[in-house]
């Protein structure tokens, strides 16, 4: 998970310079933890976390 980048603003993981579910391009190396949206509608998780929309995200990012 090297090369994985994590979004300062959604916390979404991408290995692409811009994030895929923001649009943000304020990436960083500095993340750990990985959670797995697959429903955000129904996920407690998505709720708690606030991600709306599926994807890879970052548990903690600084
Ligand atoms: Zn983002």
């Amino acid at each position: 998970m090297a090369k994985w980048k994590a979004c300062r603003n959604c916390k979404a993981l991408t290995t692409e310079n811009r994030c895929p579910i923001c649009g943000s391009d304020d990436l960083t190396y500095n993340w750990e933890g990985i959670v797995a949206i697959t429903d955000p509608l129904r996920s407690q998780l998505a709720k708690m976390l606030g991600h709306e929309k599926v994807g890879m995200y970052a548990l903690r990012v600084w």
